[in-house]
């Protein structure tokens, strides 16, 4: 039974306190979040001036400055994606006035990303992309979820392992998949892989910089975009992450 399901049949009145309180938990997220940017803002520009002084350069402080700078960085990262999925929480009817997204530069971008963020592990990455095939949504939150599932990809598929981009029309439908021969996700799990910080490994998310949203996020920009997410994985073999978008979000005359 979904959660959808189990709320319609609860009284108005319940269901209307219940919108309330996660209104109320929306709000308290987004305002601490945004509390948080500039007080951390001003830590990370004193630890980088610090890191960059020629006399703790040489100094044993030097592996402090670098790690303090690592999880300042790693905190931005956490707002901002808490910023990001609370505006996708309070906004969760479907995006109707979008502007065309080129989503082959998209992905293009987000692939030149990813093999720098590979680097000595040497993925090979190979993209697929229609260069006809444009969107009608929001860009900013397209990027998310392209960037989400890409960089995923990459983190989780060891040393020069493989992951395949395509973005192109199947059976009639705009489909952007990425396929990885990575570790693959255990059968269990994947029900609840798109909560709020549900990982598989906490230690391996946080060691690659992961803030245990990504997917979270991909889930809402999906559904804002009338789009479906499908997750196949076998552990060990890897995983493949599929978004089929409807005829009707595609931009005129990108119907190839
Ligand atoms: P994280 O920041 O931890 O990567 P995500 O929400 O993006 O958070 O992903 C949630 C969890 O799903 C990850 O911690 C990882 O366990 C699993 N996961 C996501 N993508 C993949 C993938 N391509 N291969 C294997 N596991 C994955």
């Amino acid at each position: 039974m979904t959660e959808k399901f189990v709320r319609e049949k609860l009284p108005a009145s319940i269901r209307a306190h219940i919108e309330l309180l996660e209104r109320m938990r929306q709000d308290f997220v987004a305002n601490v979040s945004h509390e948080l940017r500039t007080p951390l803002t001003v830590i990370r520009g004193y630890v980088e001036l610090l890191k960059d002084q020629p006399e703790f350069q040489t100094s044993r402080y030097a592996p402090m400055f670098t790690h303090m700078l690592e999880h300042t960085l790693r905190m931005g990262h956490l707002i901002d994606d808490l910023l990001l999925l609370s505006h996708l929480e309070s906004h969760e009817q479907e995006v109707e006035v979008g502007e065309v997204v080129d989503v082959p530069a998209l992905l293009f971008r987000v692939v030149d990303d990813a093999k720098n963020i590979s680097g000595d592990n040497e993925h090979h990455i190979t993209l697929t992309a229609d260069s006809n095939l444009k969107l009608i949504g929001i860009k900013e939150e397209l990027k998310s979820l392209f960037s989400n599932l890409i960089i995923n990809a990459v983190k989780y598929t060891p040393k020069q392992g493989s992951v395949f981009i395509h973005w192109e029309v199947v059976d009639g439908q705009p489909v952007f998949f990425v396929k990885d021969t990575g570790i693959g996700i255990a059968k269990k799990h994947l029900p609840r892989i798109t909560e709020r910080f549900y990982r598989v490994d906490k230690a391996r998310s946080r060691e690659s910089g992961g803030t245990g949203l990504g997917l979270a996020i991909v889930k809402h920009v999906v559904l804002r975009h009338e789009a479906e997410l499908r997750i196949e994985s076998k552990l060990h073999e890897g995983s493949t992450f599929t978004c089929l978008f409807p005829m009707s979000r595609l931009a005129n005359g990108a119907k190839s």
